[in-house]
């Protein structure tokens, strides 16, 4: 049997940060992994295919030329799901390519299997032919991820009705797409459907979508989903799904019915512990399949065992996923990590981009700090001009008392990558001044920051 200072189980990006780190400590490191390919969720069904997706929709739909040049403008006259999928498997192939390269300079020995507990010790690999091979190592890094949640009374078929996962197999695109679940992957979905102008109706059982997001911000993304003419039913549980032929008939506890020829399920997800066999290592997972771990630390109840990524539950992103797998190998080795800074951010690519870091304003109010905001339009900008923005609008809190900045809150174009400056500036403990002060490349969207503080600036209290 092979011994290793670590296993991880799991490549996704919990599982690559935390072999690579451990790897870079000079420790001997497996990776298990049950795919086909190494990179988990991540790379084969999440992030980066929906990603890629929406690049496409928007390249092929001419969708960003289309205020210059009319709502009829395509880039591609017939778009179709070949077309969306082409691009999927060249940018999946390259990511695949590039962890592989990274597993093979670092040394990382990568191992396809199913990975169960046979003692809190030891794990066997079951291989595709059913083939066992058992392994010891002195840790464990569980990063075992999620799966969609598909309740018994949805009628999955991989056609009509699917999941996150079978949405990205699409063998026709749809004329009208109801998606079940107004989370993330869910307003994603339905925002880059509707820019290829299919139909979209957005169901939520929720009276609220995305309720960790700032209140204003949410009102101008939704009104601008509604005019671009999804429908959307919030506080609406669906009862039941029937199919009939090619058809399906969503039906809703308020009586309504919706129908549609495709439904895609994307209410919650589960954590994939059920073939671990957690019993053999003394870890019970909650109802939901997830890990309970250290937050400091990530072991587990059992101390050489450490758990990372969305298993563990929020805040279930790739990019914090990558962080705890890197701090968990640190503290496993008992190298020195530093805690992660306060605020991380937050990226809905859903079209338009919302992002968003700190303190909402329904938060600050709660904590009541007294506080001033600022606005900006991205249309105020001579960026947002050039690129015939007609939507986008970056918020800012700050203090009254020290003029820090407390949240900063972006829904447009570019969104995900502009509020790093204000993650920078927030993490820094930086203040309505920075904004101010300093000069910002023209002509930018970035320009927004300096129009949103000087906005603050006007109702401030002198400094
Ligand atoms: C549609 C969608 C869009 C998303 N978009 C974004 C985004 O834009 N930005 C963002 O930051 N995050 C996004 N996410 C979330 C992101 O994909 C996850 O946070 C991330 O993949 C979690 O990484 P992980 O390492 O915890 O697990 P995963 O990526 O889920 O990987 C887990 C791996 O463990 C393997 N595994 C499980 N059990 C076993 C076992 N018993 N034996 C061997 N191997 C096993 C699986 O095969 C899998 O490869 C999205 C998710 C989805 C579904």
């Amino acid at each position: 049997m092979q011994h290793y200072d670590v296993i991880v189980i799991g490549s996704g990006p919990a599982g690559r940060r935390a072999a690579i780190q451990a790897a870079k400590l000079g420790r001997s490191v497996l990776v298990i992994d049950r795919g086909r390919r190494i990179g988990g969720v991540s790379v084969h069904t999440g992030t980066i295919p929906s990603k890629t997706l929406r690049e496409t929709v928007l390249n092929l739909s001419g969708w960003r030329e289309r205020s210059f040049y009319g709502l009829s403008y395509r880039a591609k006259k017939e778009i179709s799901a070949t077309d969306l999928l082409k691009r999927l498997h060249i940018t999946l192939n390259h990511e695949v390519e590039v962890l592989e390269h990274q597993f093979a300079r670092n040394g990382v020995i990568t191992l396809r299997g199913r990975a169960s507990f046979v003692s809190p010790e030891q794990i066997e690999v079951t291989g595709d032919e059913g083939e066992i091979q058992r392994y010891s190592a002195d840790r464990y890094i569980l990063a075992v991820g999620t799966r969609p949640h598909r309740p018994d009374h949805v009628p999955f078929d991989g056609e009509c009705v699917l999941d996150s996962d079978e949405i990205l197999d699409l063998k026709r695109l749809p004329r009208h797409l109801t998606v079940v679940g107004a989370g993330v992957i869910g307003v994603e979905y339905a925002t880059i459907f509707s820019a290829l102008d299919v139909r979209v109706t957005l169901i939520e059982a929720r009276s609220q979508m995305l309720e960790f997001v700032d209140r204003e911000l949410l009102a101008n993304f939704t009104y601008d989903i509604r005019d671009r003419g999804i429908a959307l039913r919030l506080g609406c549980k669906v009862k039941g799904i029937e199919k009939q032929g090619s058809d399906c008939t969503i039906r809703l506890e308020d009586g309504r019915v919706v129908r549609s020829d495709m439904v895609l399920y994307a209410a919650g997800r589960m954590g994939a512990t059920r073939d671990l066999n957690l019993a053999a290592c003394g870890i019970e997972s909650d109802d939901r399949g997830r890990l309970q771990v250290d937050p400091h630390s990530f072991q587990t109840a059992v101390s050489h065992i450490y758990a990372v990524g969305d298993v563990i539950g929020f805040p279930s992103l790739a990019s914090t996923s990558m962080e705890q797998g890197r701090i968990a190998a640190c503290r496993a080795f008992d190298h020195h990590a530093p805690a992660p800074p306060a605020f991380f951010p937050y990226g809905i690519y859903a079209v338009p981009e919302i992002s968003t870091i700190g303190m909402t304003e329904e938060e600050v109010r709660e904590q009541a700090i007294g506080y001033e905001a600022g606005v900006a339009r991205f249309r105020e900008t001579s960026r947002g001009h050039i690129m015939g923005l007609e939507t986008g609008f970056l918020k800012m809190l700050f203090a009254l008392d020290d003029r820090r900045l407390l949240g900063v809150h972006i829904v447009g174009e570019g969104a995900t990558e502009l509020i790093h400056i204000g993650q920078a500036v927030l993490n820094l403990h930086g203040t309505l001044d920075y904004f101010v002060e300093n000069t910002f490349n023209y002509p930018t969207l970035a320009e927004a920051y300096k129009i949103a503080a000087l906005d603050a600036w006007n109702r401030m209290p002198p400094a």
